[in-house]
């Protein structure tokens, strides 16, 4: 279902949030065409909403995580 021509590339620290400018991890393609960047916070607050507007959403938060390996989520 994926027919998007545009590669996924990844996000980098020049990418910011379209919402306080912290850097952006995800990417929201629209189905309208255009394109939002949000950071984990943002993501994750505005994410019930872009999942009906987005044709694709690049998460990358899982980045955050790699480095910020937090206690009491140890469910490997
Ligand atoms: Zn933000």
């Amino acid at each position: 279902m994926t027919t998007v021509l545009t590669p996924a590339s990844p996000l980098t620290a020049a990418d910011r949030c379209d919402r306080c400018g912290a850097q952006a991890y995800l990417r929201v393609v629209l189905l309208s065409g255009g394109e939002l960047l949000f950071c984990a916070h943002h993501g994750r607050k505005f994410e019930p909403e872009l999942k009906k507007i987005a044709a694709e959403i690049q998460d990358e938060t899982g980045r955050l995580t790699e480095t910020q390996a937090s206690a009491g989520d140890d469910e490997r």
